[in-house]
């Protein structure tokens, strides 16, 4: 049985022409870890917001755990739903010590053998003593976390908590976020518009757009098969070739602007072609631009039905005007 289960949610704030949530339904089992991915806008916060009590739902049912916190009839405070929060800003209190601030959490745990593990899981041992002030950004959001992970939340809410930090701190934050999740085998709802985020830390994704869920599943799996050109575009550039173009059984999907079966072509999946033609499928063209990108060469090939974006080999000896045979290499 599902942890969390989300069932047609929807939500409309006062004064607003669309819906913020719009039928919104997903769960998730014990354990895991699912990221909510979306442009601004998209009802992420929202939804959210819902799950944690904060805001009301039109319409829908929330059930966490076997106890229903939302439906027609019923409203379970955010003080009785188990749920820990941590947002963007991580709400420390500036006057208060590290200590201090974990242990403030309503209904923290006072079993001090658990939160020295939960302190030194987090790897701020030694800073209890200190003030948000002196210590760093990423180390106030393991403080943020910690506290939250504290009170033994059922389910753990987190609102793009990643979104402030540098990217150099992001990957240590985000490497030890995801130890702290798997070792205290907490279920998170995870909050962002990164999909580098979303694909390092989730075993789910929920792709949300307008206010509905656009496609549910593994990371990998969304990846590999997009069910449109948007939700493909969220993972970097897509080339959509038009199946009628390529052979074999490839993952396709509709695309409504171009009127016909899509097949996504990632740009790292091409290769260049040596002499004559073998069994994959082949373009032929002439290199319009190239930049180097370091651990790549980006090149805009220009061939007779579009033009395609592929990333090569940096070592790769190519000018603008080279001509090109190129096939994808859709298994991997
Ligand atoms: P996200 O977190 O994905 O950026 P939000 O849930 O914050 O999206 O917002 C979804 C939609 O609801 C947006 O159109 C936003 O402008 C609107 N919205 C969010 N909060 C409020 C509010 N308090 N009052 C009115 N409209 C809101
Ligand atoms: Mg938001």
């Amino acid at each position: 049985m599902s942890l969390l289960s989300i069932q047609n949610v929807s939500k409309q704030y006062t004064a607003t022409n669309a819906p913020a949530l719009n039928g919104v339904s997903f769960d998730s089992e014990r354990g895991k870890i699912v990221a909510l991915i979306g442009v601004s806008g998209s009802g992420k916060t929202t939804l959210l917001r819902i799950v944690a009590g904060l805001e009301t739902p039109d319409a829908g049912i929330v059930v966490l755990d076997g106890k229903t916190l939302n439906s027609s009839s019923v409203f379970v405070s955010p003080e009785q739903r188990n749920c820990g929060l941590v947002f963007q800003d991580y709400a420390l209190f500036p006057n208060k010590t590290v200590y201090q601030n974990i242990v403030f959490g309503k209904g923290a745990t006072d079993d001090s053998v658990r939160l020295k593990q939960l302190i030194d899981m987090a790897g701020i041992g030694g800073l209890e003593q200190r003030f948000p002030h002196e210590i760093s950004g990423g180390q106030q959001q393991r403080v943020a976390l910690v506290r939250a992970l504290a009170t033994r939340p059922k389910l753990l809410l987190l609102d793009e908590p990643l979104s402030h930090l540098d990217s150099d701190l992001k990957d240590s934050v985000r490497t030890e976020l995801l130890n702290l999740f798997r070792k205290t085998d907490t279920t998170t709802l995870f909050v962002s518009h990164d999909i580098e985020d979303a694909m390092a830390i989730a075993d789910r994704m929920v792709v949300m757009r307008d206010g509905q869920t656009e496609q549910v599943g593994q990371p990998s799996e969304i990846y590999k098969r997009p069910i449109n050109s948007h939700v493909a575009r969220l993972f970097g550039k897509t080339n959509f070739i038009p199946a009628s173009l390529i052979r074999g059984s490839h993952h396709v999907f509709e695309d409504k602007k171009n009127e016909g079966m899509i097949v996504p072509v990632r740009p790292h999946q091409w290769r260049i072609i040596d002499g004559a033609a073998d069994d994959s499928n082949t373009f032929k063209g002439k290199v319009k631009s190239m930049t180097n990108q370091g651990a790549y060469l980006e090149v805009v090939l220009e061939t007779e039905h579009l033009n395609l974006t592929l990333h090569l080999d940096a070592k790769t000896s190519i000018q603008v005007g080279t001509l090109l045979t190129v096939g994808c290499d859709l298994t991997e």
